[in-house]
């Protein structure tokens, strides 16, 4: 045992959390509601994330997505059901324990002070202090800059970032934390084309060495590409949940987007493409440049 501050919270945290068995569920929401005000956000939700797999969680603004992802992250406290970490229930863990085991991308990313976007990404690594895995610190914040692409971006400070380097950098603090468990809301939000195949590809790999994610996401095409199990809400409630086959179909989508969706196969590879329904294209004839 350290001395110190940090060996004294160590002394009440539990032993450091292993890597879980795959398909060993780390996370499970059972009949969860979650109140705000006098509000229901979301009601009686079943929801469950396994190790090894990468769920993606879909739905309208306003669905209840992000408010998911904080209750399952014991920020945010249930009205009736309950939720599991690692087997126990998110309130009986402590934050320093909970912190080694899951790691959340928040919707918005805010920070005041002029912090490097190094030293935003080493803010990962707090939980391991004085820790026998601090001594992997140095590695864990290089190859989460890496796998990010803000490794050019070290030096710079945080808040003169754009706002795709600024998603790829606080996604690069959630991996260098390291845990077994990841919550990403809306990675790919701010992000181009590549950049956004590239963390799905991140999310991909993480869950193949072992993680168990979750990542919310609005390209349907993307969540059926990527996830093995696509989670759908709506208005506070499990739409559905399922292999993105059985789920990302032209009668859900629709329903639940409340706008004309079309879902077909890419006529080479057989991939699951979802497309809105447009009336109008800009690109008729009609409408092409004058002059
Ligand atoms: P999503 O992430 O799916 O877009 P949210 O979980 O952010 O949806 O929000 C779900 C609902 O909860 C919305 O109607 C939103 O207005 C409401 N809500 C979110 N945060 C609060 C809050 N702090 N107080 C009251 N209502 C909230
Ligand atoms: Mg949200």
């Amino acid at each position: 045992m350290k001395a110190g501050p940090v060996g004294r919270l160590l002394g009440r945290s539990r032993p450091l959390p292993a890597l879980p068995a795959p398909g060993t569920v780390t996370l499970r929401a059972r009949g969860l509601t979650v109140a705000r005000g006098a509000r229901e956000i979301l009601r009686e939700v079943d929801f469950e994330v396994a190790a090894g797999e990468v769920v993606a969680l879909v739905g309208p603004n306003g669905a209840g997505k992000s408010t998911l992802l904080a209750a399952l992250a014991g920020e945010l406290p249930a009205t009736a059901g309950a939720v599991e970490l690692d087997g126990s229930p998110v309130t009986a863990w402590s934050t320093l324990d909970m912190a080694r085991r899951r790691a959340v991308l928040p919707q918005s990313h805010t920070v005041g002070f002029p912090f490097t976007a190094r030293e935003v990404v080493a803010m990962g690594r707090a939980p391991w202090a004085g820790t026998d895995r601090d001594r992997g610190d140095d590695a864990a914040i290089a190859a989460a800059l890496a796998a990010a692409d803000v490794g050019h971006l070290a030096g710079r400070a945080f808040p003169t970032l754009s706002g795709g380097e600024r998603a790829r950098v606080a996604l690069a603090r959630v991996l260098a934390q390291d845990t077994a468990t990841l919550l990403l809301d809306e990675p790919t939000a701010a992000l181009d084309l590549g950049h956004q195949e590239a963390v799905l590809g991140l999310a991909r790999d993480r869950a193949r060495a072992g993680a168990a994610v979750v990542i919310v996401v609005h390209d349907l095409g993307i969540a059926a590409a990527y996830a093995d199990r696509v989670a759908v809400l709506d208005d506070g409630r499990v739409a559905a949940d399922g292999a993105p086959r059985a789920v990302l179909t032209t009668a859900l989508l629709s329903a639940v987007y409340r706008h004309p969706v079309e879902v077909i196969d890419h006529p080479v590879t057989g991939a699951q493409l979802v497309l809105p329904v447009r009336a109008v294209s800009a690109a008729t004839p009609a409408s092409a440049p004058r002059g």
